[in-house]
This record gives structure tokens, C-alpha cells and sequence, in this order.
């Protein structure tokens, strides 16, 4: 009990109500005090004054039914208890004088005192006691400010410069010290003085909390280990796009840490606050991919003749943000510090003539490497294919196979270009020869790449024209097929 309660309850023992039966004055003071301890814990919940004034009013009516139920003795006047916090205070007939009384105390007073209707015999009132002891009661009121927002109370604070100082740090959550930008709050929030119970003070964090918190649920999951935000946002019905506006401190979402508490919900704070600035900022710029034909390059191959290089250029733009997510951007002006660079490839356009199959080995230089680790040749150079001849070796192997370049060389092709060869790799070497890997299940390099004479660059597969695992090796010289023995 607190020393106010203390006093109340030490007076009432001498006053007193004599003409009631103890068992159903001690049973209504029971009822009502839960009652109204209730209204009070959703007061200090919501803070909404109007809730617990309606809690209050539902809560006189129904007790007033209970007892008359109970209660034969019926008056033409009511009368009425007061009860100051759920404590019984005395009966008085006059409520408007006690509650005009009551006014010059503001709403949190009125939220304190409960008056309830009896009809019963009343010998005196207590028109006196009951005037002292809100007089009393509001010894416990002293001066502070309710943040108001958009007309409605919020939370009580101590004093302005408290009030202040919480607008001050939800600002600075947004803006860097040293930001050019444009505060505004998107609410309209005044600070109102008020004479109020001291026990409805809030401290500075817990208003700044309440005030962060906002009005949604706060949902949280802890991440475990292997969760990727995918996995947590289909877990909890909402998309990744939702989860990463839930949590706009998580920078780098792929970097989350098992046993990290993170938001479900996204959190629409009581005061927002809104900001506008002037950012400059460096972006790259794509170059264009501009293919030529080129009749001195078989058909399927490709060759670089100019690397692309992104371009670069500066700008301003006008960022609006709300509770730091960006809401917009204007492109206020635009400065091109360097223009891309367009790559242009050379795209060979030179069928292979059936005649340039010369059935015999050019002259080669230097050793070359055996293009596969393991299986049989399964099919010859010159081997008849349909009235055709076989231009290349054909090397059965399992699945996976190691393929290596056969000597050091530039990759100029590494990918399926549909015509038949399936993931093909080319190589070209010096003195114009180039080595061709088909049917590739694998590839581990890439067009530009060097690489060196036995370097593995693939694995066996069947991709393309293929009804088997094999390596198809196939060697050209300044475009013309040759006998790959020589090669290998
Ligand atoms: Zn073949």
C-alpha cells in the first residue's frame, strides 16, 4: 500500500459507513476495485484516457445492476460512492460539484476517481472527506508534458526539454551529422503541459521504446544456423522483399549470424520521420556488345577485337526518405566523367569446304599433350560417317573424364553455340592451329582465359550431336581440318 492509499484507508476506519451490513460492503468494494484496478492497468497500457473512461462508465452501470439485484431497498435519489484507485472514499449526492472539483486536474484525475450510482438509505454524506481526499490524491500530481501526436496523447513525459530531446534522438537516427538534408516529422506532434499523477512518468527510453515500437505487434525469429532469408521469409508467409523492410539494419542480409534476432514485421514507429537531401554519387555504365562478321573465321568461332570498358558518370539527386527507406529520387543533374568503351567480337562467317579434308597430318611443331585422361579411340580421323568423312578423333571415356589442352594457347570459345559440337572449348596456338573439345560435360575455363599445355579445362560428357560419353578432338590449321594424331 502506498502512503497516499495508507492515509485514505486510516480516515475511512473512523468515518466509516454504518448503515451498511459489513459482508456486502466488503463484497461490492471487492467488485468494484477489480473492476477499476483493471480499467487502470489498460490505462497504463494504452494511455488512452478515453478507453479507461469508458471501461469505467460500463463498469458503474453493471455494478449498479449487480447490486440492485441484490438490494430490495430502493430510494428515488441515488447517491453515489467514490472510489479514489479502486479504494472506497465515502458517498456524496452532489457528484457535479465534486466533479467540477476534479476538473482543474485534467483528464488523468478523472481517470482515478470512479463514481457508482447506489440507491440506498444514506443516514449522512460524505460530501467533505471525499473533497479532501482528491485534494489529498492530487498531492501526488505534479508538472510534466504529454507528447501529443496527430491530437492524441502518447506518453508522458517529464519535462520539454525531455520531450525535445526523444524527438531529437528518432531524428538522429536518420540523419548524419553532416548531412545537408531536410528534417520534417511526418506527424503532427506538439508537447502539451499537463498537471498529472506522477506515477504515470514515463522515462526517457522507455517513451523513446514506445515510440519505436510503434503500433504494429513486434514479431521476431531467431535465426538458426543454416537459414538463409529465403528460408525464414517462407517459413513465416511473407516475402523477402517484406523481411528486408523489416530489418533496414541488416545491411548484408547473406551475412546472418545464427542466434540473430530479427524483425518479421515491419516496424511503423509513432512519429516517422521524413528527410530530404541533396547526394551526389558515382555510377558505371554498361558498354554495348557489337558483333562483326568475319569471313577468315570458321563458322562457330569468336574472336575479341576490342574489350568493352564500362563508362562512369557523377550525380545529383534529390533522395526522400521515410524512416530512412528511400520513397524517392530525382535526377537533378547528370555528368559523364567517362563514356563506355563498346566491345566489338569478330564472329566467324567461314563455312569448311568438304574439300579442305586433306587425309594426311600438317607438319607440326613442338610436343603437344594428350587431350584426355583415359578411354579408347572410338573413332578414327577419316573415318567414313555416312558418305562423310570424320574430321576429328573420337576418345570414349566415362562421364567426367579429364579433358587438358593439348598445347599452350588462348581459349576462343567456351560455350554451346547449337551446332551440334554441345559445350565446345577452342583453343588457338601459335602458327595458326587451333584444338577443339566437344560433347563437354564440363567446363572450367573461359573465352580470353590463357592456358597452359596439359591444363584441365573440362570433363567427357554428350552434350550436342552425341549418343555416347566421348571427346571429340578435332584440329585445324589456319582453318583447315587436319589429322589430330600428330596433335595428341
Ligand atoms: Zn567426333
Amino acid at each position: 500500500m502506498g502512503k497516499l492509499t495508507e492515509m485514505l484507508y486510516d480516515r475511512r476506519r473512523h468515518i466509516g459507513t454504518a448503515s451498511q451490513a459489513r459482508s456486502k460492503k466488503e463484497w461490492m468494494k471487492e467488485q468494484t476495485a477489480a473492476f477499476i484496478r483493471a480499467a487502470k492497468s489498460e490505462f497504463r497500457k494504452t494511455f488512452n484516457v478515453r478507453t479507461s473512461i469508458a471501461a469505467l462508465a460500463v463498469l458503474a452501470l453493471t455494478s449498479v445492476g449487480v447490486y440492485t439485484a441484490h438490494d430490495k431497498v430502493k430510494t428515488a435519489t441515488p447517491v453515489y460512492r467514490v472510489y479514489i484507485d479502486g479504494e472506497y472514499t465515502g458517498v456524496v449526492r452532489d457528484q457535479a460539484s465534486i466533479q467540477e472539483q476534479m476538473e482543474k486536474y485534467g483528464p488523468l484525475l478523472k481517470a482515478h476517481v470512479a463514481f457508482l450510482p447506489v440507491h440506498q438509505a444514506v443516514k449522512g454524506t460524505n460530501e467533505w472527506t471525499v473533497a479532501n481526499a482528491i485534494a489529498e490524491s492530487t498531492k501526488t500530481m505534479v508538472d510534466m508534458v504529454v507528447v501529443r501526436v496527430n491530437g492524441q496523447d502518447i506518453v508522458h513525459v517529464k519535462d520539454k526539454e525531455t520531450a525535445e530531446k526523444l524527438i531529437q534522438t528518432l531524428e538522429a537516427q536518420y540523419v548524419k551529422p553532416d548531412s545537408n538534408a531536410t528534417v520534417k516529422l511526418s506527424e503532427q506532434v506538439d508537447f502539451v503541459p499537463l498537471h498529472a499523477d506522477k506515477q504515470t512518468l514515463v522515462s526517457f527510453d522507455a517513451a523513446l521504446a514506445l515510440i519505436q515500437q510503434g503500433k504494429n505487434e513486434r514479431k521476431t525469429y531467431v535465426v538458426s544456423r543454416g537459414d538463409s532469408l529465403w528460408d525464414i521469409a517462407s517459413k513465416n508467409n511473407i516475402t523477402v522483399d517484406q523481411l528486408a523492410q523489416a530489418n533496414p539494419n541488416i545491411a548484408d542480409v547473406d551475412a546472418l549470424a545464427e542466434g540473430q534476432q530479427i524483425n518479421l514485421v515491419a516496424v511503423e514507429p509513432l512519429i516517422s520521420v521524413d528527410t530530404v537531401s541533396e547526394e551526389t554519387r558515382e555510377l558505371t555504365t554498361n558498354y554495348e556488345v557489337e558483333y562483326r562478321d568475319d569471313d577468315s573465321l570458321d563458322v562457330g568461332t569468336e574472336k575479341i577485337i576490342q574489350d568493352g570498358k564500362e563508362g562512369k558518370k557523377t550525380q545529383t539527386v534529390r533522395i526522400t526518405r521515410h524512416n530512412g527507406a528511400v520513397t524517392k529520387e530525382d535526377v537533378l543533374s547528370e555528368h559523364v566523367t567517362a563514356e563506355p568503351v563498346k566491345e566489338i567480337i569478330s564472329k566467324g562467317t567461314h563455312k569448311q569446304a568438304y574439300s579442305s579434308y586433306s587425309g594426311s597430318a600438317a607438319p607440326v611443331s613442338g610436343s603437344w599433350a594428350y587431350p584426355i585422361g583415359g578411354g579408347y579411340i572410338s573413332s578414327q580421323y577419316g573415318e567414313n560417317r555416312g558418305g562423310k568423312p570424320h574430321l576429328a578423333i573420337d576418345i570414349a571415356a566415362a562421364m567426367g573424364t579429364p579433358v587438358y589442352a593439348s598445347n599452350n594457347g588462348t581459349v576462343i570459345q567456351a560455350g554451346d553455340l547449337g551446332d551440334g559440337y554441345g559445350n565446345c572449348i577452342r583453343i588457338s596456338h601459335s602458327n595458326g592451329v587451333v584444338t577443339i573439345y566437344g560433347h563437354l560435360s564440363s567446363m572450367n575455363v573461359s573465352v580470353g582465359q590463357a592456358v597452359q599445355k596439359g591444363q584441365r579445362i573440362g570433363g567427357v560428357g554428350s552434350t550436342g550431336d552425341s549418343t555416347g560419353a566421348h571427346l571429340h578432338y578435332e584440329v585445324r590449321v589456319n582453318g583447315v581440318h587436319v589429322n589430330p594424331t600428330p596433335y595428341m
